[in-house]
């Protein structure tokens, strides 16, 4: 009897000392990891062409293109992970190489809140694109469009003095055609004035 009230005794106590997962700060350490986990969205704006393909394949709407002030990406995604189910459809249609501007490559402890409804709105991956990088895309923008628009003019330059010589050589040939005619017919006529001045 003694005997097993000591054997319980030292289970009970070796269980209080063990750490248990119910105790455990979840936040801060998860209490388990799918093997399949795939990790919240990591978004990169720097190489995405906001072509729309992940927000076009995502089959729960997830995605959400938050636009920005600038042509190319003209938009960017950011993800509602309350509603994704981490297919990861977005990460192998998106087009960039050889980095995805997509992937479900992030943490998985972060993604962890409190639990209250507010907290909902704390499982966006939200991207935020910096001013002076805005302002850096502009710039080079304003000058692709510039080197754009003196490469045309150039060309149409070029083109209107080629048109412009062969309508100079095509005017110099008829010229110089209608001479040969000319020259033609005043021997024509001289050779048969001679002959009626012969006849006479
Ligand atoms: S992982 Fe799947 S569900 Fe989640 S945003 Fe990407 S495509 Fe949508
Ligand atoms: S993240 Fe990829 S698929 Fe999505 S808009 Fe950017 S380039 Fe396109």
């Amino acid at each position: 009897m003694l005997f097993q009230i000591s054997e319980k005794l030292l289970r009970v106590m070796k269980a209080f000392a063990e750490p248990r997962v119910a105790t455990k700060d979840i936040v801060k350490e998860p209490a388990h990891k799918s093997p399949i986990f795939r990790g919240r969205h990591v978004i990169k704006y720097e190489i995405c062409t906001g072509c729309d393909a992940c927000n076009k394949i995502c089959p729960v709407d997830a995605i959400v293109m938050k636009p920005l002030p600038i042509k190319r990406p003209n938009k960017i995604p950011e993800v509602n992970l309350a509603i994704c189910i981490f297919c990861g459809l977005c990460e192998d249609v998106c087009p960039t190489k050889p980095e995805k501007a997509i992937k479900l490559a992030g943490g998985d402890i972060e993604m962890i809140t409190d639990g209250t409804h507010d907290a909902l709105d704390n499982f966006w991956v939200r991207v935020e694109v910096p001013e002076e990088w805005i302002e850096q895309k502009k710039r080079e923008e304003e000058e692709k469009a510039r080197k754009r628009a003196e490469m045309m003019a150039k060309k149409k330059a070029e083109a209107e003095a080629k048109k412009k010589a062969e309508e100079a050589k095509k005017k110099a040939e008829n010229a110089e055609n209608k001479e040969i005619n000319n020259n033609a017919n005043n021997e024509s006529k001289k050779e048969a004035n001679e002959n009626k001045g012969d006849e006479k």
